[in-house]
């Protein structure tokens, strides 16, 4: 049994991790300010007795008696809706929180786990993505203020493993999605699958032909779980090798919800990476890891998740 820490552990992808280190019998302290995570999303497990909850911005100093065993950091916002809304808190949680949270593992002598991002590649010249690719990021384009401070959280974490010997692990996680998105999050498959079940137009961006790879999220948590227990400090790619177009995804929510919407074109997005694609060799060789769950398995689960929530 472990002690682990998880910031952002309300959020989507922090309460499944809250969860599943219950499950495998860990004790869990969460800190979350619910700037985008929520009390909803750690509800059915709040009164477990081996969980703990802190209400916390992790760009403050994080202050925890306990000993703890790993400090995950998952505090930010994540959708390009959200960090453009919130450049200034997303720039800050990917400095400041992360250089907390890297000082709390230091002084705990715990394993540090950071969640980066895809978009350290920005938008790609190469596909699909390996970990030694540098990317092709606008620092001040309006997306920068999350892919720069992902880089900024590598480089601090980098920096900690060789000059204070902390034993750390990377994740760029690529697009996933799942139970506990949060509707009007702004994200492609939260938009297309509210708009598909309450008729409303699909809102495509640009033409649709750019390009992304849906991950479903328990294989992003299991992913993530042999991240941690392998000694294995450069970043490891997590996503789903399985590219579509935006075109492509938003017929393949049409034809799953059963939804006679129609799709629209809007304009798109400044410095939306055209294509996303992840080379998941490392994490294949390393961790025996690779997606098990298929699109529409994991998209029908997703999709009655909003049907239950558009009815409640
Ligand atoms: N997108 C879209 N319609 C929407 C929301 C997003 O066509 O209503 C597109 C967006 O332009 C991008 C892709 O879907 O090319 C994925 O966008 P998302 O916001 O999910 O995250 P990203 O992968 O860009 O970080």
């Amino acid at each position: 049994m472990a002690r682990i820490l998880i910031t952002g552990g309300a959020g989507f992808i922090g309460s499944h991790l809250c969860e599943s280190f219950l499950k495998r019998g860990d004790e869990v302290i969460c800190i979350d300010n619910f700037l985008t995570g929520s009390r909803e999303n750690v509800a059915s497990f709040s009164s477990h007795p081996r969980f703990t909850f802190i209400d916390q911005n992790v760009t403050q100093f994080i202050q925890v008696e306990e000993s703890i065993d790993v400090v995950l950091h998952f505090a930010s916002p994540a959708s390009p809706v959200d960090y453009m809304e919130l450049p200034i808190p997303t720039l800050k949680v990917g400095s400041l929180g992360t250089h907390n949270a890297l000082g709390l593992a230091k002084a705990k002598k715990a394993i540090f786990f950071l969640a980066s991002t895809s978009e350290v590649y920005g938008d790609p010249l190469v596909k699909p993505q390996r970990e030694d690719y540098w990317g092709n990021v606008n620092p001040i384009g309006p997306r920068g203020v999350y892919d720069e401070a992902k880089r900024f959280a590598e480089a601090m974490t980098m920096a900690y493993h060789r000059y204070h010997g902390l034993d750390t692990r990377i994740v760029r996680i690529f697009n996933t999605y799942g139970p506990r998105m949060r509707m009007r999050d702004g994200r492609v498959v939260p938009n297309f699958i509210t708009q598909a079940i309450k008729g409303e137009e699909l809102t495509v961006y640009g033409k649709g032909t750019q390009t992304r790879s849906f991950l479903y999220i328990d294989d992003l948590v299991r992913g993530i779980q042999r991240l941690v227990e392998s000694d294995y400090h450069l970043p490891v790619n997590l996503g789903n090798p399985h590219e579509m177009t935006v075109m492509d995804f938003a017929k393949e929510i049409l034809k799953l919800t059963g939804s006679r919407s129609s799709i629209v074109f809007r304009p798109l997005p400044q410095d939306d990476p055209q294509v996303r694609q992840p080379d998941i060799s490392k994490a294949r060789e390393l961790l025996g890891w690779e997606p098990q769950i298929p699109l529409d398995e994991g998209l029908r689960k997703t999709i009655q998740y909003f049907k239950e929530r558009l009815q409640g």
